[in-house]
């Protein structure tokens, strides 16, 4: 048997990883492995690592690699994993990166692409500061760039209630944008130096930036 994919999508807040990760979910029957959605879930939920989340999340900082990691760990434990996965917003740090690799060597596997999704920091705040998502199916809107085709109603799911981010501001974005120049950018010399880094500009439009990683994620797991 093949062994699962395993993908990186790296990139700013608002360089499209969310949504371009659940289009490769439907392209190639990959999982995607969101800890920004995990750590929500356990705010949510009012877990212990949620509440110790949840301010340094709402400070647009990112959350010890600990909690991230614990949550992580069981998140690849669930069985759905095994058809590869894509990691969106996963590793964020140096410490991140070199657990994973040790989790993944654990397991006989390796990262088969880090994709950096490229983009101009100015874009950011807008794109991020105007997106909603359903609450039914998760569906990602805009209220300038994707509005649904009829308003309050979602295309995908017919669901009516839309929820945004505590975290979608704009002086919230601001924030995270340092945090990801200052800890996560280093990354991509990271995997560049590993042989794995892929580029794609992600400035354009969604359709065609699916279909760049689509080619992309073709060539890695042919
Ligand atoms: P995201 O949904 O990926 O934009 O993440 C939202 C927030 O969750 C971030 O601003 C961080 O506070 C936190 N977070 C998500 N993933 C990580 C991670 N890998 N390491 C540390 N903090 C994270």
């Amino acid at each position: 048997m093949t062994k699962p994919v395993v993908l990186i999508l790296l990139g700013p807040p608002g360089a499209g990883k969310g949504t371009q990760a659940r289009m490769l979910e439907e392209d190639f029957g990959l999982v995607q492995l969101s800890t920004g959605d995990l750590l929500r879930a356990a705010v949510a939920a009012g877990t212990e690592a949620g509440k110790q989340a949840k301010a340094v999340m709402e400070a647009g900082q990112l959350v010890s690699d600990d909690i991230v990691l614990a949550i992580l760990k069981d998140r690849m434990a669930q069985p759905d994993v095994a058809r590869g996965i894509i990691l969106d917003g996963f590793p964020r740090t140096d410490g991140q990166a070199a657990s994973l690799d040790g989790l993944l060597q654990a397991s006989g596997q390796k990262v088969n692409a880090a994709i950096s999704l490229e983009v101009d920091d100015e874009a950011m705040v807008g794109r991020v500061s105007g997106r909603f998502t359903c609450a039914d199916c998760g569906e990602g809107y805009h209220d300038e760039f994707k509005r649904p085709a009829k308003a309050g109603t979602c295309d995908k799911c017919g669901g009516t209630a839309f929820k945004r981010r505590a975290d979608d501001n704009a002086e919230t974005v601001r924030e995270r944008l340092k945090a990801y120049h200052a800890q996560t950018a280093p990354l991509i010399a990271y995997y560049e130096g590993k042989g794995v880094l892929e580029r794609v500009d992600a400035m354009g439009a969604i359709a065609d930036i699916r279909q760049a990683l689509g080619a992309l994620v073709r060539g890695v797991t042919a």
